[in-house]
C-alpha cells in the first residue's frame, strides 16, 4: 500500500514526493501521463545534441531564499540574466520599455529624468484601472501601447487587453533607467544541467516510484493508496461538471540551424507582422557550445495542451466552485497550476507545495503525538486496573 498517490510529476508533484519520502518516510508512488518527468519544465538533448526546453523556454527567478536553497540540494546552478528584444518599426528594441527603447525608437537622447517626464507627457489619464489596456496606457500612452503591447497580448490571448484583467499587464513593468534584464529577482539562475536532471535527483529516494505514460484514472481503482496529491487540471477530476475552465495554448516549432548563433539575445519578441508571438534560441539559456543552434517558435493556439489560465472574472467565479468541492474531498490534496488554475512561475509553484508539505507534515506530527497520548492513557488505564486489583486483594486481607 502507498501513502500517496500523487498524480503528475511537475514541480508540484515531484516537490511533495521528494519532501514526503525522505522528510516523513512515506511511500510515494507519483505517476504522469507523459512519457517523462518534470511537467512543463522537462528539457531534453534533441537529435543534433542541444539541450532544449520542449515546452517552451523556462527560465528561473526568484526572491524567495527559502525556495533557491530547497532546489540548490538537488542542482548546481549557472548564473543567468534574461534579456529580451523585441522587433518594432524594424528595429529591434529592450523590453521592458526602458530609457534605451525610448531613445532608439524615436531617435532622442533623453537622461532618465527626461524620459519620466516623456513617459508622464503621454500616459492616458484612468479613473479605475481594471483591464490590461488601462494599465498599458496610464503608463506609457497609447502609441507605445499599440506598438509594443496591444497586438502582442491579441495574439498571445485571442483577445484584446480591454477585456482582459489587469493582472496580465501588470507582469510587465517599464522602466526609466538602462536596466535592460527582464527580471530583476534576487536570485536568476539555471539548473547547471538542466531542469530534467534537477528533478531525476529529486525523485531518486528509495521510497519513491515513478510511472509514466500513465493517466491516474487506469490505475486509481487498481493501486491501493492512502491520500492523493492531485496536480492535473483540477475541472477534469471532477468530470467537467460546472463546465470547461478555459485555456489558452501554445503550439511549438522546435528548428535547429546549421550557424552557431541565430539571434542577437535569448529571446525575440514580435507584437506586431509575424503570426508567432517570440523566437527563444536555447544556447543563451543553457550556455552550451556547439556549431549548431536550436530555437523555439510560439504560436498560441485556441486548442491543445491548457498553458495559461484565462483571467476574467467569469473563470475565476468557475473556478471558486470548483475550488469548494475541492476543499471538501477527504484524503485528496489539489496543488499546483492546473489543480488551483493559476499561472504560477516555477518558484511559485516550488513554494506552493512546501507550504502543503509543512501542513500534511503538521498533521502527521499531531497524529502520532495523539497516538502516543492514546498509548500513555492506556499504560495509564492499565496501572489504574492492576492497582484496583491490588486495592481488592488488601480488602480481602482484611
Ligand atoms: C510556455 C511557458 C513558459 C513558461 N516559462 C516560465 C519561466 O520562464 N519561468 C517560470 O518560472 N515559469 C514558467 N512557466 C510556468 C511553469 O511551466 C509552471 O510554473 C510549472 O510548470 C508548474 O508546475 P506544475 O507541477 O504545477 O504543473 P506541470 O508542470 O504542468 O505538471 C503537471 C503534470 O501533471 C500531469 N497530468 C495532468 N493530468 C494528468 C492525469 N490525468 N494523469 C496523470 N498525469 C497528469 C501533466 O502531464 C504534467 O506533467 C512557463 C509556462 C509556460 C506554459
Amino acid at each position: 500500500m502507498f501513502d500517496y498517490l500523487i498524480v503528475g510529476a511537475g514541480f508540484a508533484g515531484s516537490v511533495l514526493a521528494e519532501r514526503l519520502a525522505s522528510q516523513e518516510n512515506k511511500k510515494v508512488l507519483i505517476i504522469d501521463k507523459r512519457n517523462h518527468i518534470a511537467g512543463n519544465a522537462f528539457d531534453h538533448y534533441n537529435e543534433a545534441g542541444i539541450l532544449v526546453h520542449k515546452y517552451g523556454p523556462h527560465i528561473f527567478h526568484t526572491n524567495s531564499k527559502d525556495v533557491f536553497d530547497y532546489l540548490s540540494n538537488f542542482t548546481e546552478w549557472r548564473s543567468y540574466e534574461h534579456r529580451v528584444l523585441a522587433s518594432v518599426d524594424g528595429q529591434l528594441l529592450p523590453i521592458p520599455i526602458n530609457l534605451d527603447t525610448i531613445n532608439k525608437l524615436y531617435g532622442l537622447n533623453l537622461t532618465a529624468f527626461e524620459v519620466d517626464e516623456f513617459f508622464e507627457s503621454v500616459a492616458e489619464k484612468v479613473d479605475k484601472i481594471t483591464t490590461s489596456e488601462d494599465v498599458v496606457v496610464s503608463k506609457v500612452g497609447r502609441e507605445l501601447y499599440e506598438k509594443f503591447f496591444r497586438n502582442y497580448t491579441r495574439k498571445q490571448w485571442g483577445m484584446d487587453p480591454s477585456e482582459l484583467d489587469k493582472s496580465v499587464t501588470s507582469r510587465v513593468p517599464t522602466r526609466t533607467n538602462r536596466d535592460d534584464r527582464y527580471f530583476t529577482d534576487t536570485y536568476q539562475a539555471m539548473p547547471l544541467h538542466g531542469f530534467t536532471r534537477m528533478f531525476e535527483k529529486m525523485l531518486s529516494h528509495p521510497n519513491i516510484k515513478v510511472m509514466l505514460n500513465t493517466d491516474y484514472k487506469e490505475i486509481e481503482d487498481i493501486i491501493p493508496f492512502k491520500e492523493m496529491i492531485f496536480t492535473g487540471p483540477v475541472d477534469e477530476y471532477f468530470g467537467f461538471r460546472f463546465g470547461k475552465l478555459p485555456y489558452r495554448s501554445l503550439e511549438f516549432k522546435h528548428e535547429t540551424l546549421n550557424t552557431e548563433k541565430m539571434l542577437p539575445t535569448a529571446v525575440v519578441n514580435y507584437p506586431n507582422e509575424q503570426p508567432y508571438t517570440r523566437i527563444t534560441e536555447f544556447k543563451y539559456l543553457t550556455g552550451q557550445q556547439h556549431p549548431k543552434t536550436s530555437v523555439v517558435y510560439e504560436y498560441p493556439q485556441a486548442e491543445g495542451d491548457p498553458y495559461y489560465p484565462v483571467p476574467r472574472p467569469e473563470n475565476a467565479e468557475l473556478y471558486n466552485q470548483y475550488k469548494k468541492l475541492a476543499d471538501q474531498t477527504p484524503n485528496v490534496h489539489f496543488v499546483g497550476r492546473l489543480a488551483t488554475y493559476k499561472y504560477y512561475n516555477m518558484d511559485q509553484v516550488v513554494a506552493q507545495a512546501l507550504t502543503l508539505f509543512k501542513k500534511i507534515s503538521i498533521r502527521e506530527t499531531n497524529s502520532e503525538n495523539a497516538g502516543l497520548l492514546d498509548g500513555a492513557f492506556q499504560k495509564l488505564n492499565g496501572h489504574a486496573v492492576k492497582l484496583n486489583g491490588s486495592a481488592t486483594k488488601i480488602r480481602e486481607h482484611e
